[in-house]
């Protein structure tokens, strides 16, 4: 088996918190009439609760908020989650969701090399599947060799079961095998299987730490947009990006 790049999806192939579930969420809010919206700083704080549905009861237990529906917040955590994940999967499947620089690229240049490219996310399996298709051609979709998502594992990032369910399902070798995450939880999956990450922070990663990572950039880089590195091994190419030869040096360190 030759070299493998598993990437996470939210954060890594677009930045699906902010430009997505946000959105999403204050959507849903002007839908059902409330008088409130979420700024990037207040979803920032509600991300630390795992969840959509218990993201809204978190909030709505912290702010009094009425969200209607006799006041049982289940039943109206629920009926906004079920509204929001519909606009959500919306605007990804509408091409609404900007990928994240490189992403594009860095997948068409290591597919061209024989990789085996594969996903490894603990959301739900139609979202990364939309999200995927939404930021690589058709062609680079269709030679993807797996997703690996949602339910599939019992224990979710920082859990490593993700990544070893991936590496036993597509015969990879660890040692060959490189991650891109973008997140503190992430990161620690990918380590905790044995692999070698670079972290691409996104909007809401910058302050996480990254103990185990052999790079964190601030993106893959595209020609007009270079990489700034944050931590660890510069591993840029002549013209500032990752790439393939990038990818093969964080394997070799
Ligand atoms: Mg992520």
């Amino acid at each position: 088996m030759g070299k493998a790049l598993l990437l996470d999806c939210d954060g890594v192939l677009a930045d699906t918190e902010e430009f997505g579930h946000l959105v999403a969420f204050n959507q849903v809010f002007d839908e059902f009439g409330y008088p409130f919206r979420w700024s990037k700083e207040e979803y920032a704080r509600l991300l630390k609760v795992g969840g959509g549905k218990e993201r809204v009861r978190a909030y709505a237990t912290a702010t009094g908020v009425d969200l209607g529906f006799d006041g049982d917040l289940v039943v109206a955590s629920t009926a906004i989650h079920r509204r929001k994940t519909e606009i959500y999967i919306e605007l990804v499947t509408t091409g609404r969701l900007p990928e994240r620089p490189g992403i594009r690229r860095l997948v068409d240049e290591v597919l061209d090399a024989g990789w085996t490219v594969a996903v490894a996310s603990t959301s739900a399996l139609e979202s990364v599947r939309s999200v995927l298709r939404a930021v690589v051609d058709p062609e680079a979709f269709a030679r993807v060799a797996g997703i690996f998502a949602g339910d599939v594992v019992e224990n979710k990032k920082p859990a490593p079961d993700v990544y070893l369910l991936a590496l036993d399902a597509l015969g990879l070798d660890p040692a060959d095998t490189v991650v891109i995450e973008d997140s503190e939880a992430g990161a620690a999956a990918a380590h905790a299987a044995g692999l070698k990450h670079l972290v691409t922070l996104s909007s809401f990663t910058g302050t996480d730490a990254f103990p185990d990572a052999t790079a964190v950039v601030d993106s893959l880089g595209d020609p007009g947009v270079p990489v700034r590195v944050q931590d660890g091994l510069d591993v840029r190419n002549a013209a500032g990006l990752i790439d393939r030869a990038s990818l093969e040096r964080i394997l070799a360190s």
